[in-house]
């Protein structure tokens, strides 16, 4: 009898230590493995709840200005001021937006969303996931490229919600003031002059269903994404606070924008004005119209009323991108080196001769770094070893490197 009573007992259950797994010893009592895994269960969902009861409140006081949001900006990306600035507000203003009460004034702060026109590779991308970086709002990079209308191979517009759901840790309301960025959005671009003569699934029907998300509607998301199918629940998400920002290098724009100009300028004071056109910056004139001789539909690109452009990097900028941005590539190469205790330095020609290398394979800002990383291989290979405390990458070095190698193979990168 004494037996039964000095036995230890978990205070949830009542259990002795004999009839469960495993026994927790607390301050004044005990719990067992099974009473424990369901407290934590119940936790979890209380949790749960909590969340997705509303989202987090947002101040205007601590939040970053335009200024500042460019500022950030400048430390990570080169040059395209025009696009940093639009960004820049329109984030600023999509907080304006979430915290305008219902002043009775009848006015309403509509949403603007936005879109980037640039040729690849000159900060479109880089652009979106540092602006992320100091963000209070949920926010995600989807691609265009993989979306289809539905019913067909791909994925379902509302997959793009998805994302945002993730990243929201599945709070709705959080989820619905997020923002989200859609790269390659040139490539929904309707194929061909006529729509109606072939389906074109991966084009006008798509911008169909892009466009009752950028217009703010109840959609309702596949919570793993995907295809949705009958027995995934699914989850309604209202798109009106979201704001969407758009990418796309619009590959051959520059054309139509070429042949706008050219036909709108006619005459005297017109031909004034075609000497001032900076022919090696087309992107520059974009306009709305340009968007729909390529291929967008009139309805998506009166929904994303903020157009701005990249511009095409330059030697100089490719030069800066080089060593100045805050995890520029060659800091990163300093960083890795510096990790074996070798101080890293290069002889400042090296530098000139990567940009002039960049520039002849037409490799751009992404193919500095292939070229750095080809540069550096041999180095890297064997410094680990090596009882070195200093290496300086010397011209002749780098011209040596980049001849054994064939650049040429870097050009399809
Ligand atoms: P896009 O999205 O326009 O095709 P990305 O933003 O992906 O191009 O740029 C590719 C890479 O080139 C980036 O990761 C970055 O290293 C470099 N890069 C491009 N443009 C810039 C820039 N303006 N400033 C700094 N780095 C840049």
């Amino acid at each position: 009898m004494a037996d039964s009573r000095t036995k230890k007992r978990c205070s949830f259950c009542g259990r002795s230590e004999d009839e469960v797994g495993f026994l927790i010893t607390g301050m004044n009592g005990y719990i067992c493995d099974s009473c424990a895994t369901q407290a934590y269960e119940i936790t979890q969902e209380a949790l749960g709840d909590r969340k997705r009861a509303g989202a987090t409140k947002l101040n205007l006081e601590e939040l970053p200005k335009p200024v500042e949001i460019k500022e950030f900006l400048d430390q990570y990306v080169i040059g395209q001021d025009d696009a940093k600035r639009f960004l820049a507000v329109s984030v600023y203003n999509h907080y304006k937006r979430l915290l305008q009460k219902d002043s009775g004034d009848d006015v309403e702060i509509e949403k603007s969303n936005i879109i980037m026109v640039g040729s690849t590779g000159t900060g479109k991308t880089l652009l979106a996931r540092t602006i992320a970086k100091l963000l209070h709002v949920p926010f995600t990079i989807v691609d265009a490229t993989v979306l289809t209308e539905a019913g067909y191979v791909g994925e379902d517009i509302e997959s793009i919600l998805t994302r945002l759901l993730q990243v929201a840790d599945y709070n709705v309301a959080e989820a619905e003031r997020g923002i989200v960025f859609i790269d390659e959005i040139d490539k929904i671009a309707r194929k061909g002059d006529n729509p109606s003569i072939t389906r074109d699934v991966s084009g006008e029907g798509v911008q169909q269903g892009l466009l009752k998300l950028l217009e703010g509607s109840v959609v309702n998301v596949p919570p793993q994404g995907g295809r949705k199918h009958p027995e995934q629940k699914m989850i309604p998400v209202n798109t009106k606070n979201i704001l969407f920002i758009c990418g796309g290098a619009f590959d051959g724009i520059e054309k139509k924008i070429a042949q706008r100009l050219n036909t709108h300028v006619v005459g005297y004071a017109a031909s004034q004005k075609t000497a001032t056109i900076d022919k090696s910056n087309m992107m520059q004139y974009i306009a709305p119209q340009d968007l729909k001789a390529f291929g967008l539909i009139p309805e998506i690109i009166g929904r994303l009323p903020v157009l701005t452009y990249l511009n095409p990097l330059d030697r100089s900028a490719l030069r800066s991108i080089l060593t100045e941005p805050k995890n520029s590539i060659i800091k990163q190469y300093i960083k890795l080196f510096e990790m074996d205790g070798v101080k890293l330095t290069f002889e400042k020609e090296v530098f000139e001769y990567i940009v002039d290398k960049a520039i002849e394979y037409k490799l751009g800002a992404r193919g500095l770094r292939s070229i750095v990383e080809t540069i550096m291989m041999d180095v890297m290979f064997e410094i680990p070893s090596a009882n070195q405390k200093a290496y300086e990458v010397t011209l002749d070095y780098a011209k040596q490197q980049l001849e054994k190698a064939n650049l040429a193979r870097l050009q399809t990168a």
